[in-house]
């Protein structure tokens, strides 16, 4: 795993050096002043690590995998952000020191830019977002402005038209009109990133309408919060780890034909249906309780590294979810009831009122047969609730876990709720002593 990970990590950062060897065999000018080199370096390597974007974006299970989408999402940000900047240093260079201006280069630099500030203040789940003005504005247009997810997602769509512009500035270049290789490589890594990109919106798409899901339950578990049950409708369903995810989109234009994430929250054993637990907090996740049977379902997945099974096997489990952060988790402790009933396991769940805490008879019902299972709950709000209320504290969790007999080797962590609650309980848990390598955690935002 982390072998493949350097692997990949070594890929994208080094792939800029196939160019500029192509470029320096045949342009040795570029030898000759230290400006046109730095320039020349620079635009290469902006222009690779800005397709490369397409690659990434297209979520390739092959290097997801080793990763996890939130880590490839968050470094597509990144990225995105770094590359541009390398991009505009190039121009900058060309512009100051030898007074070149290309039209095309300079349209490409500014849809890029525009793009990404764009996409960093309203898409996902950006850096920005935990500051406060970023805050404000995302709920003022959201709210008031109803700027939809759909709608900064078809902006960001745009890239395709920066990305071409910028491929024609590339081989418009000095170094593209000397050598064919340079030419062949600019065109064909193009090529090979935009195909990625029409392969995830249109052919995977339509060969996940050939292989449909079909809803075959919808259970109210709360008033806010639905279960889908989804069978498929060719065969089994496909092999998943307990606490992956998946993206689905329901087609039935009532409900509104768009993709969302959503964790697992079946037993990944059961091969005849998966299950998807869904809380309603927007447009979409409302109208789950509307979503009839029969409907079919297209089910992009599995995705995501927040699993039991990609660390120790033999290492005690401490579940800390935050209301409907529960699903990834509920998938591995009903993996553990069929696998390893007896591994230690402590579950710690805070949620609002008694009522958040959904499908809790199923979780309750494991501990039958799983004897080292320990579930505490948790209620901020609930006047009859007679177990702990409140919130998880730095306290709480010294008393549990660092003065007790209650888990006595080596444990890992795994956190899922709301982005507050996981920075606190992260925060947490670092303040304790724990490394980061055992805390893994699951973000519901991409
Ligand atoms: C890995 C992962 C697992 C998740 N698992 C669960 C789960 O098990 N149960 C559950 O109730 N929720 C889960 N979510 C959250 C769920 O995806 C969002 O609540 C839902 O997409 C919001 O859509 P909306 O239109 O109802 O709300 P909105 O108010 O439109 O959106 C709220 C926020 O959700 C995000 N979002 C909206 N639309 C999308 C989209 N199409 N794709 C990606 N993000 C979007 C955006 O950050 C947005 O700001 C998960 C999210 C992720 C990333």
């Amino acid at each position: 795993m982390k072998k493949m990970r350097i692997f990949w990590i070594l890929v994208y950062f080094l792939m800029p050096i196939l160019p500029m060897a192509l470029i320096l065999q045949t342009s040795s000018f570029y030898f000759q002043n230290a400006f046109m080199m730095l320039s020349m370096v620079l635009g290469v390597t902006a222009y690779v690590w800005l397709v490369s974007q397409f690659i990434l974006s297209a979520r390739p299970k092959f290097i997801e995998r080793y990763f996890g989408m939130d880590r490839l999402y968050r470094f597509h940000n990144t990225m995105a952000v770094v590359s541009f900047f390398l991009a505009l240093a190039h121009n900058q260079i060309k512009e100051r020191v030898f007074g070149l201006e290309k039209q095309v280069g300079e349209a490409a630099l500014i849809l890029f830019g525009l793009i990404i500030v764009f996409s960093l203040v309203f898409l996902g789940d950006s850096f920005l977002r935990k500051w406060r003005p970023i805050q404000v504005l995302r709920r003022f247009s959201a709210e008031k402005l109803r700027l939809k997810f759909k709608i900064v997602r078809f902006f960001h769509n745009f890239t395709l038209v920066a990305a071409g512009l910028l491929a024609i500035h590339v081989n418009q270049s000095l170094a593209a009109s000397v050598s064919m290789p340079v030419r062949i490589f600019y065109i064909g890594y193009f090529v090979l990133a935009i195909s990625f990109y029409v392969y995830h919106k249109f052919i995977k798409p339509a060969l996940l309408r050939q292989n449909a899901f079909e809803v075959i339950g919808n259970v109210v578990e709360a008033p806010d919060v639905q279960t889908l049950k989804l069978g498929a409708s060719k065969g089994k369903v496909f092999t998943y780890k307990p606490g992956q995810f998946v993206f689905i989109t329901i087609l039935d234009k009532e409900i509104g034909i768009e993709e969302h994430p959503f964790s697992l929250s079946s037993a990944p054993g059961n091969r005849d249906f998966i299950t998807m637990t869904i809380k309603g907090l927007g447009d979409f996740t409302s109208k789950m309780k509307n979503v009839k049977m029969g409907t079919h379902v297209l089910v992009d997945g599995p995705y995501g590294y927040f699993s039991m099974l990609n660390h120790d096997p033999e290492n005690d489990l401490v579940f800390i979810a935050g209301g409907i952060g529960i699903t990834p988790i509920l998938s591995m402790l009903l993996y553990l009831k069929e696998n390893q009933p007896d591994r230690k396991a402590l579950l710690l769940w805070g949620a609002q009122k008694p009522v958040d805490l959904v499908r809790m008879d199923e979780v309750e019902a494991l501990q039958k047969e799983m004897p080292n299972l320990e579930i505490v709950p948790f209620v901020e709000r609930g006047d009859d609730w007679k177990g702990q209320k409140g919130f998880i504290t730095r306290e709480y969790l010294a008393g549990k876990l660092f003065s007790s007999e209650v888990l006595d080797r080596q444990r890992d962590y795994y956190v899922c709720g709301p982005p507050v609650m996981m920075e606190i309980m992260i925060g947490h848990l670092k303040s304790l002593g724990v490394e980061g390598k055992h805390i893994h955690f699951e973000r519901f935002a991409l």
